[in-house]
C-alpha cells in the first residue's frame, strides 16, 4: 500500500519508500538495457516516441516506427524531450512563501498542512465557491480525472477549469452542438486520401509538422488550400493561399456555402437522409453574395467563387482547423460554418473527408471529456440527475456530492477572483501568467487571492513566482498514464526517467492532497493510474467515447493506441478508423445541425489611436507555448529566434521609417512590448504579427471571449507601432532574451 492514513501528524509510506510511481524510482518492468514505446508530451499529433533505456532510465529518445500515428518521423520538441528533465532548475522540494516575499524550502507534510489549513479556512468562510482550480492539457488523463473527482467530489469546489480553454473549448461546443459530442470525426489517414485539403487558420507546417508531414505522403496531388491572414510557412507550400481579412472568414464560409447551394452544388442525399436546418440555412447565406463580402473577406469575388468550385470539383473533401478559428469572438460559429460546408457536400464518414479541428495541446482531447470541469466525466452532464447517480454509482459516493452545475468558465472564475467571491485558487501544470489574455489584469487578478498554489515542475514560471505555496512536480516522462491525441488515439505514455529530488506525479500529490484533506478514503481503489483508467472505461459506458473494451494498459501497449469508441464486445481495433460513417451523428435525431448565426465585428477593431491588427501564433516548430519546458533546450533556443520580433509589411515599415531589425514598440489600449522588426510581405499591410511564445504579448491582448465556448480571441486586437527610442535597443538588456527592456505601458 502506498499511503498510510493516521490520525496524528500525517506521514505516508509515499515519501519514505516509494513504488513504481513514487520519488526517483524506475519502473522494474523494464529491462536495463531495452527500449520501451512512450508518447511524446508537446502537442496533440501524438506521436509515438522510443526511448533507448541504461539501467532503466531513458537517455535518448528517437520516433517510433511502428505507430500509425507519426510513422516514423518527429518535430525537434519530440527529438529533444528528455532535456528539460534534466534542467538544473528543477523544482525539488515544496517551498513556501516567507513573510519578507521570499521561499523558504518546506518538507512535504508542512506545505501540504498549510495548503489545507488555508483552503478549509477559506471554504468555512466563503463556502464551495470561494475555492477554484486552474488545470491543463499537458498532464495523463488519469490524473485529470484525479484533480477532477478530488477537487468537485472531495474538497467540495464547485468552480475548475484548465488551459484547455484557451485552444479546444471552440471546437469542444461546436462539435457538441453540430454532431451531439464532443467527436473529431477523422483519422490522420484522411490526410493521405484527400483530394482536397482546406486549412482553416492552421499554420500546420509550424504547428503541426509531422501531420503536414502526412499531407506530403498524399499520392492524389491534392489541392491544398490555406486560408489565413497571412502567408505563412504553410500558405507558402500550399497550392491556393486565400488571405482574408482576420475575423472575415466566417462570411467567408457563409458565402461559399451560399455558391454551392445556388449552383445546385451540395449533396441533396446525403442533405435529406443526415441533417437538420437545411432549409434555414439556406435561407441565412443566400444574403452572403461573393459581391456583398469582398470587402468583409478582403477577398476578390473571382477568389471566393474559386474557393467553392475547388470544393465541388474534390471527390474526398476535408475541412481542418486549429487556433485561427477557435480563438476568436465568433470561433463556434465559424467552425460551425466549416461543419456545415462538409454537411451540405457529404464530405464526411468517408476516406479523405470531415471537418476536423486539430487539437493542441497532447492530452487537450483527455481534458475535454475526462476533467470533471464545464463536463461531468465522461461527457455526461452535471446539470442532469442520472448522470449524477451514475458517476456516483461508479465512485460508490453519495450522488449528493456531485454538484448539480457547470463550472464556471476560466474568464468567469477570474471574475469571481475579482469580485471577492474565489479566495483561493490551485493551479496545477499550466502558466497562465504567461499565457492568459490581458497580462496587466491577469496579474492584478493573482494578487487579489487569499492563497495560491502552484503545482509545477520549474518554481520559476510567471505564475509560480506569485504562489504562496508551490508544490513541485514530475513531468512527462517520469509517470504513466493516458494521452488521447486529436484522432481521438489513447496511448499510453511511460515513466522512463525519474523525477527530481522529492518531485512527484501530481497523481501521488492528488492522493496524499486527498489524505490532508480528510477524503482518502474515497479515492482507495484509486492505487495507480491504472485503476483511474478502469473508472473512465466504466464511466464511459454507453457513450459516444465508451472505451470499456480497451483490455487495459497491456492492449494500447500492443496496438501502439487505440481510438475511442471501443466499446466492450468491438471487434480488434483496426489501425485507423473515422466516425459517422453509418450517416449517424449523436443528436437525439441521429442528424447532425446546421448551426450559424450572423456575423459580428470584434469589440476592438483598428483606428487612429491604434491603426495596426495583432495578430498573434504560433512561432517555430521548435518551442512550446510559454516555453516552460523547450526553453531550457539549448538546441530548441537555437532552432528559435532567440529575441522578440514582429512581423510588418514592406510598405507599413517604410512608411514608419523602419528597417529590418530596428526595434520597434508595439502598443496596445493595455500595454506594450519591445521587439525588432521582421519585414517581409507575409503580411498584408495594416497588420502585423507577433510570436505567441514571448511572454510579453499578452500585455497587449484583448479580453473577448467567444460568447459560447468562453475561448479568448487572442488572434486580434487594435496596436500602433513605435520606433523604439534608440538609446533603449542600445542600453540593458531583456534579461531572457538579450533584447531590450520593458518598454512602459
Ligand atoms: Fe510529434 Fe507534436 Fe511531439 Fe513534435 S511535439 S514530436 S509533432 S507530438
Amino acid at each position: 500500500m502506498f499511503l498510510h492514513r493516521h490520525d496524528g501528524p500525517l506521514t505516508h509510506d509515499l515519501l519514505r519508500a516509494p513504488g513504481r510511481h513514487g520519488l526517483g524510482q524506475l519502473p522494474q518492468r523494464l529491462a536495463p538495457e531495452a527500449t520501451t514505446r512512450t508518447v511524446c508530451g508537446f502537442c496533440s499529433t501524438g506521436c509515438a516516441l522510443t526511448a533507448h533505456l541504461r539501467g532503466g532510465a531513458a537517455i535518448n529518445l528517437s520516433p517510433a516506427t511502428d505507430s500509425p500515428v507519426n510513422l516514423g518521423m518527429a518535430c525537434p520538441k519530440g527529438w529533444e524531450a528528455l532535456t528539460p528533465l534534466d534542467a538544473p532548475d528543477r523544482a525539488t522540494t515544496p517551498r513556501l512563501r516567507t513573510t519578507d516575499g521570499g521561499w523558504e524550502a518546506a518538507p512535504w507534510d508542512r506545505a501540504l498542512g498549510e495548503m489545507v489549513t488555508r483552503f478549509r479556512t477559506i471554504n468555512e468562510e466563503h463556502g464551495p465557491g470561494g475555492l477554484a482550480f486552474l488545470s491543463t492539457g499537458q498532464i495523463p488523463t488519469e490524473e485529470m480525472v484525479f484533480l477532477g473527482a478530488l477537487a468537485k467530489f472531495g474538497m467540495g469546489m464547485r468552480h475548475g477549469d484548465g488551459n484547455t480553454r484557451q485552444c479546444m473549448a471552440t471546437a469542444a461546443v461546436a462539435y457538441k452542438e453540430s454532431f451531439g459530442f464532443d467527436a473529431p470525426p477523422y483519422t490522420y489517414a484522411d490526410f493521405e486520401e484527400s483530394d482536397v485539403i482546406l486549412l482553416s487558420g492552421s499554420n500546420l507546417c509550424i504547428t503541426h509538422p509531422i501531420l503536414w508531414e502526412r499531407i506530403a505522403r498524399n499520392l492524389h496531388s491534392p489541392e491544398i488550400v490555406v486560408i489565413d491572414p497571412r502567408r505563412t510557412e504553410t500558405a507558402a507550400a500550399a497550392t491556393q493561399h486565400h488571405p482574408v481579412r482576420p475575423k472575415g472568414d466566417l462570411a467567408l464560409y457563409y458565402a461559399i456555402a451560399n455558391i454551392l447551394i445556388a449552383r445546385d452544388w451540395i449533396d441533396p442525399e446525403f442533405v435529406d437522409a443526415h441533417t437538420e436546418g437545411f432549409e434555414a440555412f439556406a435561407a441565412h447565406v443566400r444574403s452572403f453574395t461573393p459581391e456583398a463580402v469582398s470587402d468583409a473577406t478582403a477577398l476578390p469575388t473571382h477568389e471566393i467563387c474559386r474557393l467553392a468550385e475547388t470544393i465541388h470539383a474534390g471527390k474526398r473533401v476535408s475541412f481542418w482547423w486549429t487556433m485561427g478559428v477557435n480563438q476568436s469572438h465568433e470561433g463556434v460559429r465559424t467552425a460551425q460554418a466549416l461543419i456545415n460546408l462538409a454537411l451540405l457536400t457529404g464530405n464526411i464518414g468517408r476516406p479523405g473527408t470531415g471537418a476536423n479541428s486539430i487539437t493542441g495541446q497532447c492530452n487537450a482531447m483527455g481534458s475535454r471529456l475526462f476533467s470533471n470541469t464545464t463536463a461531468l466525466f465522461a461527457g455526461h452532464d452535471f446539470t442532469r440527475a442520472s448522470d449524477r447517480r451514475k458517476i456516483a454509482s461508479i465512485l460508490g459516493l453519495d450522488a449528493a456530492r456531485v454538484p448539480r452545475e457547470n463550472s464556471l468558465p476560466y474568464e468567469r472564475i477570474l471574475e469571481e477572483i475579482r469580485a471577492g467571491r474565489v479566495r483561493g485558487l490551485w493551479v496545477v501544470g499550466t502558466n497562465p501568467g504567461h499565457s492568459w489574455i490581458h497580462q496587466t489584469e491577469f496579474r492584478e487578478t493573482l494578487d487579489m487571492l487569499d492563497v495560491l498554489v502552484v503545482q509545477d515542475m520549474y518554481p520559476d514560471t510567471e505564475t509560480a513566482r506569485a504562489a504562496d505555496i508551490f508544490l513541485p512536480a514530475a513531468g512527462w516522462g517520469e509517470k504513466e498514464g493516458t494521452f488521447i491525441n486529436s484522432e481521438r488515439r489513447l496511448g499510453l505514455v511511460k515513466k522512463i526517467h525519474a523525477a527530481p529530488g522529492e518531485a512527484l506525479a501530481d497523481f501521488h500529490i492528488f492522493r496524499l492532497v486527498a489524505e490532508y484533506w480528510g477524503v482518502g478514503d474515497l479515492f482507495d481503489r484509486w492505487r495507480t493510474p491504472e485503476d483511474v483508467f478502469r473508472t473512465m472505461q466504466e464511466m464511459s459506458v454507453g457513450q459516444p467515447c465508451d472505451i470499456s473494451g480497451i483490455a487495459g494498459y497491456d492492449a494500447l501497449e500492443e496496438h501502439a493506441g487505440i481510438q475511442w469508441p471501443h466499446a466492450s464486445g468491438a471487434p480488434p481495433p483496426a489501425p485507423e478508423r473515422r466516425l459517422f460513417e453509418d450517416g449517424r451523428f449523436f443528436t437525439d435525431s441521429g442528424r447532425a445541425r446546421f448551426c450559424f448565426e450572423q456575423p459580428r465585428p470584434s469589440r476592438e477593431m483598428p483606428d487612429d489611436s491604434f491603426p495596426f491588427t495583432l495578430l498573434t501564433g504560433r512561432g517555430s516548430s521548435s518551442q512550446w507555448h510559454t516555453e516552460t519546458r523547450t526553453g531550457r533546450s539549448p538546441i530548441l533556443r537555437k532552432l528559435h529566434r532567440a529575441e522578440p520580433w514582429v512581423e510588418i509589411h514592406s510598405d507599413d515599415a517604410s512608411r514608419l521609417g523602419l528597417i529590418a531589425e530596428d526595434w520597434v514598440v508595439l502598443r496596445s489600449r493595455r500595454g506594450a512590448l519591445q521587439a525588432r522588426a521582421v519585414v517581409q510581405d507575409t503580411i498584408s499591410p495594416g497588420q502585423v504579427f507577433v510570436s505567441m511564445h514571448d511572454a510579453q504579448t499578452n500585455r497587449l491582448t484583448f479580453p473577448e471571449f467567444d460568447p459560447y465556448s468562453h475561448q479568448p480571441s487572442y488572434k486580434h486586437c487594435a496596436v500602433r507601432v513605435e520606433r523604439a527610442h534608440p538609446k533603449s535597443g542600445s542600453s540593458a538588456r531583456h534579461p531572457s532574451c538579450g533584447g531590450p527592456p520593458t518598454p512602459a505601458t
